[in-house]
């Protein structure tokens, strides 16, 4: 066996097509192998319309990157030629080893993908020495076509979250199947709110699902969404994540604390006595030390502190009716602390919040879809953030949200190449 047919069977090439030539550069930088590949003259070769044996009409020279050889890149270089069909004519024919339009092998894209699954895409890029956005290019090919095969005809229950692609400027919104745990998201689009959940129910339609059949959607209690899906998901009833909750109750206290570090005022403590009537004795040891040092301090942030640090007395609630019962009478006291405190505006805002959407928090205790669930996406986009560094756009920033955290990424495990 000869050097040629070595690199023929390493290729995988089939008839008509044969290894012509060969030609190792050891001149250049880096080294490189071209590899010219032709059919036998003469040959026929299928029409791409209806796949008829045509003769050539004419060729075209084409080169692609393939599998670096050893250390050497190595090129593909073929004449294609367009098939003249009786029926369609003069038409382009698509070569076994590469897509239409690639300037690289299948081979190598494979190559290029599963590298792109396990580090940042920058990395993958110098690794392979081509240009990161040449390499998203590929990406965004396969993404693409691996979300074209989803099928959503099962879909009913739909958790909805929005993360910060770049710093707090552009939201991507992200769609996940609460019902399964592994590989859960389902859409990503870039915006927020009302668009969101409209770009999704045409999303869901598209994969033979049917936004008619979603009947629980789990959700921030932000108005845009709220609305989004009580026009775009009619049948859905809302869940408001507990996550979401403790991120509003966190996100007032931090504002508190941030004003009183600010106007350094002082406002009157919350009354430690009102407090203690909720105490369960569910908190740590460890909890009520912090807790009970903090309150010492008798500022405003350690009033916020607690009416946070509260809400788990709702949490632990064991069914539907005690949540609400525990809702209403937290509601009572913690309205009356914050009565007349201007630094503990934000947390009368939060308490305002939770009142407005009590109901869609107390069927977290109803529907039994776990909170966790929209949590742990906080791993997920920090993942495919730092995944899409370097070269960050929404649309990088998708298509790593979709190959780690969606079916694209195992789908892709069984593409067949040459
Ligand atoms: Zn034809």
């Amino acid at each position: 066996m000869d050097g040629t047919q070595i690199l023929t069977l390493g290729l995988g090439l089939e008839a008509p097509w044969v290894l012509k030539d060969q030609h190792l550069d050891t001149s250049v930088s880096p080294h490189r192998l071209d590899l010219y590949v032709e059919a036998e003259r003469g040959s026929l070769y299928p029409c791409p319309e209806c796949g008829k044996a045509c003769p050539a009409h004419d060729f075209a020279d084409k080169t692609w990157r393939h599998l670096n050889f050893f250390q050497h890149h190595c090129y593909l270089h073929a004449r294609v030629p367009r098939t003249q069909c009786p029926e369609h004519g003069v038409k382009r024919i698509e070569v076994p080893w590469a897509r239409p339009g690639s300037d690289f092998t299948l081979l190598f894209e494979q190559a290029a993908m599963s590298l792109v699954k396990e580090m940042p895409v920058l990395a993958v890029s110098r690794q392979l020495e081509i240009s990161d956005k040449r390499l998203w290019r590929i990406v965004h090919h396969y993404v693409g076509r691996m979300l074209g095969d989803l099928d959503l005809s099962r879909v009913t229950t739909v958790g909805v979250d929005e993360t910060a692609s770049r710093r707090g400027h552009c939201y991507v919104t992200v769609f996940l199947d609460m019902q399964r745990k592994q590989e859960p998201v389902l859409f990503a689009v870039p915006g927020h709110g009302k668009d969101a959940i409209k770009a999704f129910r045409a999303f869901l339609a598209d994969h033979g699902g049917d936004p008619d059949n979603v009947v629980e959607v789990v959700c921030d209690m932000s108005q845009a969404f709220l609305s989004g899906v009580a026009q775009h998901l009619p049948n859905a009833e809302v869940t408001v994540d507990w996550f979401h909750i403790v991120q509003t109750f966190t996100k007032a206290l931090d504002e508190v604390r941030k004003k009183e570090r600010r106007e350094k005022g002082h406002p009157k403590a919350l009354r430690w006595a009102v407090l203690k009537s909720l105490d369960n004795g569910n908190l740590t040891a460890k909890q009520i030390a912090a807790l009970q040092e903090l309150v010492a301090d008798r500022g405003a942030t350690a009033d916020a502190w607690v009416i946070k640090e509260k809400l788990r007395w709702i949490q632990q609630a064991p069914t539907p009716r005690a949540a609400r019962w525990r809702i209403t009478n937290y509601l009572n006291v913690m309205r009356e602390a914050v009565t007349g405190q201007a630094l503990l505006k934000p947390m009368a805002k939060a308490l305002t919040t939770l009142e407005r959407h009590a109901e869609q928090v107390v069927r977290r205790w109803m529907s039994g879809l776990t909170n966790a669930r929209l949590e742990g996406m906080n791993g997920l986009f920090q993942a495919a953030r730092s995944r899409a560094r370097g070269y960050r756009n929404e649309a990088n920033f998708i298509a790593m949200i979709y190959l780690i955290g969606s079916p694209v990424g195992r789908m892709l495990d069984h593409t067949k190449s040459i």
